[in-house]
């Protein structure tokens, strides 16, 4: 099986040691929604996006060896074409297994204190949550099952008998279906 194409994680904008611990997460800005719909479990397409400058998305990552936060923009028509490419080579071989660097992805490093310990920041409210940062940098895989099974059911789209590395792969479908309903990945489902 090909692995999918490696996730730099080269787009750090700021690593900013001014910016409050994780404790204060909550209380700040949180990242720009643009990308959704009504509904944050529902994504804007593609062509819309671009349509109103959406080109690129920020989302932001704790490190959970300084607990600092980092954020990071990134281009979104470049890696939503990179994830449907893979999706729809290897659909067969895949056989709705997330492959494993979905499934586990390796912590993207910090650039205060050089270790590899960044998580994206997943807000306690699953209604909040970043969904197409997550998507765009391959961070899917740190959401639990329960944050995972959200997405899914408010898109209709869960079946609870899933394993965690199936509701993966499921998610990076759904989420490049939505970006791009009338692609290739419409033809597959
Ligand atoms: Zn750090």
């Amino acid at each position: 099986m090909n692995i999918p194409p490696p996730n730099a994680h080269q787009n750090v904008l700021t690593a900013d040691a001014n910016i409050p611990p994780i404790r204060q997460i909550n209380e700040m800005q949180m990242e720009d929604f643009a990308w959704a719909t009504a509904r944050n479990s529902l994504l804007q397409t593609l062509d819309y996006l671009e349509a109103h400058n959406l080109e690129t998305i920020q989302g932001r990552l704790i490190c959970d060896g300084c607990h600092q936060i980092t954020v990071m923009e990134t281009n979104i028509r470049q890696h939503l074409d990179q994830i449907q490419n893979y999706i729809v080579q290897h659909t067969i071989d895949l056989q709705g297994l997330a492959p494993m660097p979905w499934f586990k992805p390796n912590p993207p490093v910090c650039q205060l204190c050089k270790l590899n310990y960044l998580k994206p920041v997943l807000p306690p409210d699953m209604a909040h949550i970043n969904w197409l940062f997550l998507f765009c940098e391959n961070l899917i895989g740190f959401c639990s099952v329960k944050q995972l099974r959200f997405f899914l059911r408010e898109n209709g789209k869960l079946n609870y008998n899933k394993s965690k590395q199936r509701l993966v792969y499921d998610m990076f479908r759904e989420i490049a279906r939505q970006l791009r309903p009338t692609g290739p990945l419409h033809d597959l489902l």
